[in-house]
């Protein structure tokens, strides 16, 4: 077992230490599985290949553009399939509002009445989030001083092309200081280090920028994996009630016991030091960052929300509309119960590369909610498994997919000029 080390201590943040081993196994075996689109991986296609208008492909300054704004409503508990679906309408209906020359002259109002008018077609009926502007909702005031401050950053000191913050600075750290705003005057608002990644990853997809080693891209899906498979140990507390300003989001006292790790910058990154010295010490051994990157994010995207172990149940308004905060977990003792499984469940993990290093629970409620992980307890497997003959025919290599159930979040159209999604959509959380 590795411990931090002294420089990543410095920030006072829980992580304690690391299994390299571990580590190691389970990112060659998700970039080995989703390199060859083994098993469930056969028919995915990442969001950023899905959403995309490909009229953009010969225009390089443009299709800097487009990522630098996809990259924008990224943070949080943002989904970010459902975030490339709304930028791409976006695009389709405001093409102006991605130009940096056209957007550093426009007012927050104008975006904002962009992104309602985009809410409302693609969530008829009430776009998510209480400020009508869908994806956008979350922290949207702040999206859209960002967007038009980012966008005369881009012109007035990097020439209106992404392309020339990597001038010279093919180095993850030395690229992330140019554009740091709390560390130069040309940096960019609402981009920290994980945000950061997830961009430089498209840039080097799409040919924008040299391949160079960039870390693993930190966000909720990678946290997830490295504590439910305890490659990262760190320091857990009790929830508890948390100190909201307003008392209506107040933590239900039923979870305050619950053990829970907050998701500070500071956290991710001491994470993301962390993976990017790793990758680069076992650079020749290990798959490339995009091939991990993208098998794990898959996994925890696809297949994890759909263990039961990892569901959580939400208050309940009068109004039935609003979405309430995480009061419930599944606990250890309702998973060794048969009878507490779902009529009809389809058993996710049996399709998983990694299944046999799964040791506990994390699911999204908490993370939406407070921004912490909070673990609901032991990874328990389907008890039916060993017993029922239809699970033991089908194995992990093999191709298929993972069909949709209700309460997913993602949209089955596929809009004029995205790449043909020939997929059965699959069952999401973020
Ligand atoms: S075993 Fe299940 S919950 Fe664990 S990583 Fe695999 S799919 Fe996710």
């Amino acid at each position: 077992m590795k411990k931090a080390s002294k420089t990543k201590q410095r920030f006072k943040a829980p992580l304690l230490g690391v299994n390299e081993k571990l580590a190691f196994k389970f990112f060659k075996t998700l970039g080995v599985w989703w390199q060859e689109k083994r098993g469930f991986y056969a028919d995915l296609i990442p969001p950023q290949r899905r959403w995309f208008p490909e009229e953009l492909r010969s225009d390089p300054q443009k299709l800097g553009w487009w990522f630098f704004c996809v990259a924008i409503p990224m943070r949080g508990g943002i989904n970010s399939d459902d975030a490339f679906r709304f930028v791409y309408e976006l695009y389709r209906d405001r093409p102006d509002l991605f130009n940096p020359y056209v957007a550093m002259y426009m007012e927050p109002e104008e975006i904002a009445g962009a992104t309602e008018k985009v809410a409302m077609r693609i969530h008829p009926g009430g776009s998510q989030g209480e400020k009508q502007k869908g994806t956008f909702s979350y922290q949207s005031y702040q999206h859209e001083r960002i967007w038009i401050h980012n966008a005369k950053v881009l012109v007035e000191h990097w020439g209106a092309d992404l392309r020339n913050v990597f001038e010279g600075a093919l180095d993850f750290e030395k690229a992330f200081a140019k554009i740091d705003h709390k560390r130069s005057k040309k940096g960019f608002r609402g981009m920290r280090r994980k945000i950061f990644s997830l961009m430089t990853t498209w840039l080097i997809e799409f040919g924008l920028v040299p391949d160079f080693q960039l870390p693993l891209i930190i966000d909720f899906h990678a946290m997830r994996l490295l504590l439910m498979h305890e490659i990262i140990q760190v320091e857990f507390s009790e929830l508890g009630p948390g100190k909201p300003r307003d008392p209506l989001r107040i933590r239900p006292e039923s979870m305050w016991k619950h053990a829970a790790v907050h998701i500070s910058e500071p956290f991710v990154d001491q994470v993301i030091f962390w993976t990017l010295a790793f990758l680069k010490k076992y650079k020749r051994l290990l798959p490339c960052q995009y091939d991990i990157a993208h098998g794990k994010w898959f996994l925890s995207r696809v297949l994890c929300p759909d263990y039961y172990g990892n569901r959580s149940f939400e208050q309940k308004h009068e109004d039935g509309k609003r979405r309430g905060l995480t009061e419930r977990l599944v606990s250890d003792e309702e998973l060794l119960e048969i009878e507490t499984w779902p009529v009809s469940y389809r058993d996710p993990c049996r399709l998983c590369p990694v299944e046999e290093s799964c040791k506990a629970r994390f699911p999204q409620g908490p993370y939406f909610d407070w921004g912490a992980m909070v673990r609901a307890g032991d990874h328990i497997t389907y008890p039916l498994r060993k017993v029922e003959p239809h699970f033991r025919i089908i194995t992990r290599d093999m191709p298929g997919t993972f069909l949709k159930s209700s309460g997913d979040r993602v949209s089955n159209s596929v809009p004029k000029n995205s790449v043909e999604d020939k997929t059965p959509q699959l069952t999401l959380g973020f």
